[in-house]
């Protein structure tokens, strides 16, 4: 254990017991997507000859040297392959990549070990593969399943594919070959409509998947949707109606029995996903890989975000064991406000060295939040109220960045 200086008492960090692997390979790049991908072509597969195997091949490569060359650390109790498309790769290479880490690390007892699907990119041999390869949680990226929105997405699968994907996998877990897994949809889609989408979780809930995950559609820059925003050919839903819709999808997966555990996550009882919860708690993670990030010690640092650059900076050879460095005060309240246990909020002014005084300038901020019932204060807890204050959680946090900046520009109260 190491100990960093926090702000009044010094911090135990805890070296991680979880890591982030990243497999940037997709068909093509979806047209809301900005994550670190490398496009191969519709056509690309990992079986040798094939389009993209080269490069897939010695990705992986310098993915496992990444791994050998890694600081030490105790057994993992949770692995997330993420990407990208990680179900690109044949079942062999997910066995190699995981026997790299297996052996770097170890594996706990029970560790969980996730890895993203696409529909359409694998089918029913494939994913028994992954399941003796170590792989023992899915998370399946459906997004929608209605063909028009996939195909407005710039999606490559179909509603047919997804409804076949979860059928594999309900019975994987059946069979108990699979412990969990998680079904992912985009809510705030261009040109949505309450209708559409209690349609749309009518049609998810019926697949009874044991967690599920519904992302607000975010524009970024550089995408395709941001130009065809600025050309004015993308109507995404308002404040309001994102509101709105959030609102439907809590009480609808509530009654449905999924408990809102994140701003965006949705549990039966028992399926919350255990590496979620390291990114949400502030505990540290490894991260590998072209564009991942990790936050070995509490605050983040991410790889180079494409071929070249992580190729180079794996040459330079980066300084295996760095310097405990906590996650700071506004991304640990960020964090903690997603989740539904909320956050302690003095408890971590005291461990991060921000002034009371200070805090209390926070705390006129949420006057109002506090007044509306958007934002709860249990004790020495601070929670945002569900659904309607986690719908409108942009606007409290909005409130704290602003009075982080400030606070760092200005002069500083004496305790
Ligand atoms: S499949 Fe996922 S990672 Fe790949 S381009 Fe689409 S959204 Fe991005």
């Amino acid at each position: 254990m190491a100990l960093a200086q926090g702000g009044n008492r010094p911090v135990a960090l805890r070296p991680p017991r979880s890591a982030y692997l990243h497999i940037p390979f997709c068909h093509r790049r979806c047209f809301y997507c900005d994550f670190p991908v490398v496009p191969l072509g519709d056509r690309a597969s990992a079986a040798q000859g094939e389009p993209g195997s080269r490069s897939i091949a010695l990705y992986l490569e310098q993915l496992r040297g990444e791994i050998r060359a890694s600081a030490p650390g105790p057994p993992l109790s949770t692995v997330y392959i993420g990407g990208g498309t990680p179900s690109l790769l044949s079942v062999e290479q997910i066995q190699a990549v995981l026997a790299e880490l297996s052996q770097r690390y170890g594996l706990a007892e029970g560790a969980e070990v996730t890895l993203e699907l696409d529909p359409a990119s694998f089918d029913l041999a494939r994913l028994q593969g992954y399941l003796r390869a170590g792989v023992n949680r899915v998370s399946l990226g459906g997004q929608s399943f209605d063909d028009a929105v996939l195909e407005r997405l710039g999606r490559r699968h179909r509603r047919s594919d997804l409804l076949e994907a979860a059928q594999w996998l309900r019975s994987a877990q059946r069979d108990a070959q699979l412990r969990s897994w998680s079904l992912d949809l985009i809510q705030s889609l261009p040109g949505a409509d309450l209708a559409h989408w209690a349609a749309q979780l009518e049609q998810a809930i019926a697949l009874a998947p044991p967690h599920l995950s519904i992302y607000d559609l975010i524009l970024e820059p550089g995408t395709v949707f941001e130009r065809m925003e600025a050309r004015g050919d993308l109507a995404l839903p308002g404040d309001d109606l994102s509101a709105d819709l959030m609102e439907l999808t809590a009480q609808r997966l509530a009654g449905a029995g999924y408990g809102h555990y994140e701003i965006s996550n949705y549990a039966q009882p028992g399926h919350a996903s255990r590496h979620n919860r390291v990114y949400w708690s502030g505990a540290g993670w490894w991260g590998f890989g072209m564009g991942a990030t990790a936050a070995p010690w509490g605050q983040r640092q991410s790889r180079p975000r494409t071929r070249d650059a992580y190729a180079q900076w794996l040459q330079d050879s980066p300084e295996p064991i760095e310097p405990p460095r906590p996650m700071p005060f506004d991304e640990r309240v960020m964090v903690g406000l997603r989740r539904r246990e909320g956050v302690a909020l003095a408890e971590l002014a005291l461990d991060c060295g921000v002034a009371i005084p200070a805090l209390d300038a926070l705390k006129r901020r949420w006057q109002g939040f506090l007044e509306r019932g958007l934002l709860l204060q249990e004790g020495n807890r601070w929670r945002l109220s569900d659904p309607e204050g986690l719908a409108l959680s942009n606007a409290v946090l909005r409130e704290l960045l602003d009075w982080w900046s400030e606070r760092a520009a200005g002069p500083q109260p004496s305790p």
